[in-house]
């Protein structure tokens, strides 16, 4: 990493905004999701990687309860806010970040507050914020902002937090704070992934396991495509997918749809239809199990020594987000399809779906040409210009 996006820079921030030192400078990433699409939520299995993009934090403590957060990416000035005052609804949480950009760290704070590690009276912190994780591009900026606050009270307040720990605090901050329902991957994935490494996760018990991922041994390449469109019906889309998967589990009596057995889905799914429900609610039921067992296969794949062959098994992942879940868009069907006939070894949409970002793996040799293609294909179908860039397996949050 140059000092363009380095301790340097965040530090002359924060000191620009408070006109202080920092206690330190600390940094989590964004991440890109091989495997494993909307299965955290249903207990099941994710293999997300960290990207080399990262948002940084210089912070410092303080003792009287006043919580100031600055972001050089958001406008506006600090947000001053009181430890002991924070709440859900004062920090204006409900629905995204229609509280403000602020509400993201701020939630950290107080879920680390709800949970005693933080006294409102003394337990403050200054905090500026740089990042280079594109925002709203599907690339977990929000869990990289959440989880760099955290690690950064973590280290200044000595609280003694593992990082599972860290992104299940970061994890209730989206849900409880901010208002989104997210799952646990992204968090995750910021927080523990390592360098070189795929992270293998069972978000039912966060077992993980860091699967050996070198694209450069292998020759190739694993490509991000940021189609630069969100399309608006996604937050109530993932609610209500959520929600579908919930009622299917519970109707089939078991805790989650992870514990339907993949040998049996035909017969679950008969069973589902006898009990009323409709074809939509079968179709993601097939694509959750169907999903966990795709990650069970890369990481066999993986673990083989064979990263080539994972790629038709990306692009049937992209099938099922498409048919069953129906999660995909034009754009990333674009991407998809474009990728795959000019040479590609597989490809699919990553993360929530309804725009964001789509990853392409490919031979190393052929990946300008697929690129080119891609973004050949986006000028014909008249979309903007996507952002193509090459995805590193990076390493997790961490003090710089
Ligand atoms: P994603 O996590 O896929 O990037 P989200 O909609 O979940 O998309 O989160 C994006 C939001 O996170 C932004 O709209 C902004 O409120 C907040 N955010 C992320 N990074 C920063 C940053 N560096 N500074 C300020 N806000 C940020
Ligand atoms: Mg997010």
């Amino acid at each position: 990493m140059t000092d363009e996006h380095g301790p340097g820079r965040v530090t002359a921030g924060f000191r620009e905004v408070y006109g202080t030192e920092p206690g330190g400078v600390w940094a989590a990433p964004g991440r890109v999701n091989l495997i494993g699409e909307h299965t955290d939520y249903n207990d099941g299995f994710v293999m997300p990687l960290a990207l080399p993009h990262t948002c940084l934090a210089a912070a410092s403590p303080r003792a009287d309860g006043v919580l100031r957060l600055h972001s050089g990416d958001a406008p506006g000035g600090v947000v001053e806010l009181r430890v002991e005052e924070l709440s859900p609804v004062a920090g204006g949480a409900g629905g995204g970040d229609r509280g403000g950009w602020a509400a993201y760290p701020a939630g950290v704070v107080w879920a680390l507050r709800e949970a005693g590690l933080l006294t409102g009276r003394e337990g403050g912190a200054e905090l500026h914020f740089e990042s280079t994780v594109p925002t709203g591009a599907g690339l977990s900026s929000s869990a990289a902002l959440e989880v760099v606050t955290a690690t950064a009270l973590n280290d200044l307040y000595g609280l003694g937090l593992t990082p599972p720990r860290i992104a299940q605090l970061c994890q209730r901050a989206e849900n409880a704070f901010v208002g989104v329902p997210c799952g646990i991957m992204d968090q995750m994935a910021s927080a523990c992934c390592t360098e070189g490494h795929a992270l293998f996760l069972d978000a039912r018990d966060l077992t993980q396991r860091q699967v050996p991922f070198d694209l450069a041994a292998a020759g190739l390449r694993l490509l991000v495509v940021d189609t630069r469109v969100k399309h608006e019906l996604g937050d109530g889309a993932y609610a209500s997918r959520r929600a579908a998967c919930e009622a299917a589990a519970r109707a089939l009596g078991v805790p989650a749809l992870r514990d339907v057995p993949f040998e049996g889905l035909d017969a679950t799914l008969a069973q589902l239809e006898r009990l009323g429900h409709d074809t939509a609610t079968r179709r993601r039921v097939r694509h959750v199990v169907t999903e966990d067992r795709r990650v069970e296969e890369v990481i066999a794949r993986l673990d083989a020594g064979d990263t080539r062959s994972i790629g038709p098994v990306l692009t049937a992942g992209h099938a099922s987000c498409r048919d069953d879940f129906e999660i995909s868009c034009d754009e990333l069907d674009l991407v998809v399809e474009t990728a795959t006939a000019a040479g590609a070894l597989g490809s699919r949409m990553t993360g929530g779906g309804f725009g964001g970002s789509a990853i392409v793996l490919v031979a190393e040799a052929d990946a300008e040409a697929v690129s080119k293609a891609v973004t050949e294909a986006f000028a014909a179908a008249g979309h903007r210009a996507p952002r193509i860039f090459p995805a590193v397996p990076s390493a997790g949050a961490r003090r710089l």
